[in-house]
């Protein structure tokens, strides 16, 4: 029986923090770092997870590379994924996890994952262990560590930040349907061919009587539209200059408008809101 440490990692800045953190501070222990790959990664995420294999000085194991979203799409009859039926997370996420952990359980090995909560962060929730020897640590809530410490974590190990955030506030699959509308038309703009690939889904998911497009209410072919795209646009500079505005000043920290992190909570409670844990963290 053995005592078995794992760190999931997504793509995103907190998890990749946490990985950082962890090293750091328990240099002693034996992390198993694992990333459950889609399939449907942006290229930013693999190039992201070489830099941070660099500093962890050992591999991320990709767990799930045999059954990624072409699979699990075909399995639920060409129907995407939405908030109202999320089995990409359940399917492409948490089962390969849980998957991949049964033995080490089964074996009676004692298993502790470490997730990347932060003490920002009380209103969510981790994974719920469903057994005896599997132990949930938060170690950010633990040791008070909010966003800003994230990004201290990235800048003072040389890691940074993936390079989609300068385009894009979340990690996850590229056709993530928590994903912002001006994320779409930012997709469209930096990864055409992925945009196009997102279109055919989501024409195949309607004539296979799919309920859902990828963005409620509006199908691709027509959040595209020169016309829709402007208003889109100017919608979210609306947004951001009103929330910058009532950010109060600290001359020490001072905002880089640009800069999604310092932005990314603009769209917390209504498109994007509900982006869970395991993918997006
Ligand atoms: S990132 Fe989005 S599409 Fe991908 S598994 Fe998570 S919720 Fe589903």
């Amino acid at each position: 029986m053995a005592e078995k440490h794992v760190l999931g990692i997504s793509g995103g800045k907190d998890s990749a923090a946490l990985a950082v953190f962890v090293r750091q501070t328990y240099p002693e222990l034996d992390v198993d770092y694992f990333f459950t790959d889609t399939g449907k990664e942006l290229p930013e995420v693999y190039e992201f997870l070489g830099m941070l294999e660099g500093y962890l000085g050992k591999p991320i194991l990709r767990l799930n590379p045999k059954r990624g979203f072409d699979f699990w799409l075909r399995e639920y009859n060409n129907f995407l994924p939405s908030a109202q039926t999320r089995w990409c997370t359940r399917k492409l996420k948490l089962a390969p996890f849980e998957q991949w952990i049964r033995p080490m359980l089964a074996a009676g090995d004692t298993v502790t994952s470490y997730v990347a909560i932060r003490a920002d962060e009380e209103y969510r929730e981790g994974y719920i262990s469903k057994h005896d020897n599997l132990i949930v640590k938060l170690p950010f809530r633990e040791a008070g560590i909010d966003k800003r410490g994230v990004m201290d974590i990235l800048d003072s190990s040389g890691v940074g930040l993936p390079k989609y955030y300068d385009w894009r506030s979340r990690s996850g699959c590229t056709f993530c349907f928590f994903q912002q509308k001006i994320e779409w038309v930012r997709l469209k703009d930096r990864h055409p061919d992925a945009f196009d690939e997102a279109k055919l889904y989501e024409k195949n998911a309607l004539e296979h009587g799919s309920p859902f497009t990828w963005t409620e209410g509006e199908p691709l072919g027509e959040l595209e539209k020169p016309e829709r795209v402007k208003q889109i646009t100017e919608d979210y500079e609306r947004r951001k200059q009103r929330e910058l505005s009532k950010r109060p000043i600290n001359p020490l920290r001072p905002v880089i408008e640009d800069r999604i992190e310092d932005i990314d909570d603009l769209y917390g409670m209504d498109e994007g809101g509900g982006a869970c844990n395991i993918c997006h963290k």
